[in-house]
C-alpha cells in the first residue's frame, strides 16, 4: 500500500528546507508503488534486540572507538588529564526521565558530571532552555554514506543513534557515520527473505534504473532463504559482511503457501515461518540479535515464538488493500498471549506508524480512519500492558523519528512524557545497550540537545533544536 523506497541504493532529493552539506548531483528516483495505497517515504523493512550479543561488529566497534572509550571511561568518574576539555553547562533544565529540573552539568572529556572540575575551558549559558538526551531512530534506511542530507537532518534534530535494518554493505563508511563528528549507526546489511520476497521489487527497480546490477542481488542486497540448507550454506557469507545484527522478513505468514509461488505476490511474501526459529537460533549462536519485519498478527506470533529480539513494526502499520476494502482489520490484532510472551521474552517493538497515520488522516473515509486508529491504539495498549518495550522508529526514508514522535503524540497514542522517554532514553539505549547514553546523569556520555521550549508543555517544541552536543563537543550550531 505504501511507496516502498529502499535502501540507500540511490540518491534522493533532500526534504525542502534541509541544508545539504555537500553539493552533488541529487535526483529523485522514480517512486515505486506496489499498490494504490498511501504514499510512504520509506521502505518497509525491519530490525533488532536485547541479547548477549556484540552490539556492534568489530568494524563498527573500531569506527566508534571514541564512543566506546567514553563508555568504558564512563563507568569510572571522568578523568581530568592534561588536554582534557572541560565545559560547564549552566542555567539549563535537564530531563530526568519524567520532568525537567534546573541543574548545572559539566562535561569532562565528553562525559557528564555534576562535580565542579578543577578547571573550566568554556561555559555554555543555556539561559533556562531545556536539555534532552540525544534521541534515537530505531528504523530507517537513509542512514548511509550516500545520503549526506540525511546525516545533516539527524544531527540538526539531535538524533544521534540510528538503526538501519537493510542496507547495501558498501555504503556504511562515511566521515560522519560512527565518528565523533556525526551519528552512530548499526547496520544489518542485506536482509533474509525468500525467493521473490519483500523487498525485492526495490532491487528490481534499482537494477532497471542502473543504480545496481544483478551482482548486487542475492548475497549483497538480500540473502535468499527458502530452506534449512540455505541457512547452512549462506551463513558464512552473511557473517563475512560483518553485520551488526540480522534482519529477517515475515509477510502474512498465514498465507505463506498461497503467496510463495504466485507472481502476484512478488515482493509481497516473507520467509517460511518454519525457518524463522532455526535462523534466530543460528544468529544467536553467532552472537547477533535478530530484528523481524512483520505485517500481520500471525507474523508477530511467529516472530515471538521464534524468539526474535526486536519486531520492527507494529502490526497495522501497513494495511492491505484487501483489509481496507473489507474494513476488516482483525488480521492485525495482536493476540493477548503473543503480547504476554513478547513481554516475558523482553522483545522490543518499533512503532513505524507515521505512514499509516498520514494515510488514515488524509485519505481514508471517517469510518476507516476510526477503526484503523482504534486498531493501532489497541495493539499499542496491549503491548504496554504486557511491559513490551516500545521503540521509536519511522521507516520513512525522507524523514526521521522526529516525525514519528510528533505523530504518536498528536494521535494520542502516547503521552508527551512517555514519548520523550521512549525516544530519547529507551530507543538510544536499545540500539547501543552497552553504552552509557540516553540519560543525563553523572558518568553518561555528554550527548544532548537543547530546546528553547518545554516539550512537556507543547510537544512541537522538539522541532526547534538550537544546539546539539556529542561527547561534550558542539555539533549544532557549527562554529
Ligand atoms: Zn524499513
Amino acid at each position: 500500500m505504501f511507496i516502498d523506497l529502499e535502501v540507500g541504493t540511490f540518491e534522493l532529493a533532500p526534504p525542502q528546507g534541509l541544508v545539504v552539506s555537500k553539493k552533488g548531483p541529487l535526483h529523485r528516483p522514480t517512486e515505486i508503488v506496489e499498490t494504490s495505497m498511501p504514499t510512504r517515504n520509506g521502505c518497509n523493512l525491519c530490525c533488532t534486540a536485547e541479547y548477549p550479543f556484540p552490539e556492534v561488529s568489530m568494524r563498527t566497534c573500531a569506527a566508534i572507538a571514541v564512543g566506546a572509550l567514553l563508555a568504558v571511561a564512563a563507568s569510572a568518574p571522568p578523568q581530568e588529564t592534561k588536554g582534557t576539555r572541560n565545559y560547564v553547562f549552566s542555567n539549563g533544565q535537564w530531563f530526568d526521565g519524567k520532568q525537567f529540573k534546573p541543574k548545572t552539568f559539566y562535561s569532562i572529556n565528553g562525559v557528564l558530571q555534576t562535580k565542579h572540575p578543577s578547571r573550566i575551558d568554556r561555559e555554555f549559558d543555556l539561559q533556562g532552555m531545556y536539555v534532552l538526551p540525544a534521541c534515537g531512530e530505531a528504523h530507517n534506511h537513509n542512514a548511509t554514506s550516500q545520503h549526506d542530507w540525511a546525516i545533516d537532518d539527524y544531527i540538526q534534530k539531535g538524533i544521534l543513534y540510528v538503526k538501519n535494518p537493510s542496507n547495501m554493505p558498501r555504503f556504511r563508511q562515511h566521515g560522519r557515520i560512527n565518528t565523533a563528528a556525526g551519528i552512530d549507526v548499526l547496520f544489518s546489511n542485506g536482509s533474509l527473505t525468500p525467493s521473490g520476497g519483500h523487498p525485492l521489487v526495490l532491487l528490481k527497480k534499482d537494477i532497471q534504473r542502473g543504480a545496481l546490477t544483478e551482482a548486487d542481488g542475492d548475497g549483497v542486497y538480500y540473502f535468499g532463504i527458502d530452506s534449512l540448507a540455505d541457512i547452512q550454506t549462506k551463513w558464512p557469507q552473511i557473517l563475512n559482511g560483518k553485520p551488526d545484527f540480522i534482519k529477517i522478513n515475515l509477510v502474512y505468514s498465514e498465507e505463506f503457501e498461497k503467496r510463495k509461488n504466485d507472481e502476484k505476490y512478488f515482493s509481497r511474501r516473507g520467509l517460511n515461518p518454519s525457518l524463522v526459529k532455526p535462523i534466530v537460533e543460528r544468529a544467536h549462536q553467532s552472537g547477533f540479535s535478530v530484528s523481524a519485519h512483520v505485517e500481520s498478527a500471525m507474523d508477530f506470533h511467529h516472530a515471538v515464538q521464534a524468539g526474535v529480539d526486536e519486531i520492527s513494526h507494529l502490526p497495522g502499520f501497513w494495511l492491505s488493500e484487501e483489509a481496507l476494502a473489507k474494513g476488516d482489520f482483525s488480521g492485525y490484532r495482536i493476540r493477548e498471549a503473543d503480547a504476554r510472551e513478547a513481554g516475558r521474552r523482553r522483545i522490543r517493538v518499533v512503532t513505524s506508524l507515521n505512514g499509516v497515520f498520514e494515510y488514515l488522516n488524509s485519505k481514508a473515509d471517517p469510518a476507516t480512519r476510526e477503526s484503523g486508529l482504534k486498531l493501532l491504539a489497541q495493539n499499542l495498549a496491549l503491548l504496554r500492558a504486557n511491559s513490551v518495550t516500545i521503540l521509536i522508529g519511522s521507516d520513512q526514508f525522507r524523514r526521521t523519528s522526529q516525525a514519528e514522535a510528533l505523530s504518536l503524540v498528536e494521535s494520542g497514542l502516547m503521552t508527551k512524557q512517555e514519548l520523550l522517554k521512549a525516544w530519547c532514553e529507551t530507543t538510544p539505549r536499545s540500539i547501543f545497550p552497552k553504552r552509557r547514553i540516553g540519560r543525563l546523569q553523572d558518568g553518561y556520555e555528554a550527548n544532548f540537545l537543547i530546546l528553547p521550549g518545554d516539550p512537556l508543555r507543547e510537544f512541537s517544541a522538539v522541532k526547534d533544536v538550537r544546539m546539539v552536543f556529542k561527547h561534550g563537543e558542539q555539533l549544532i550550531p557549527r562554529e
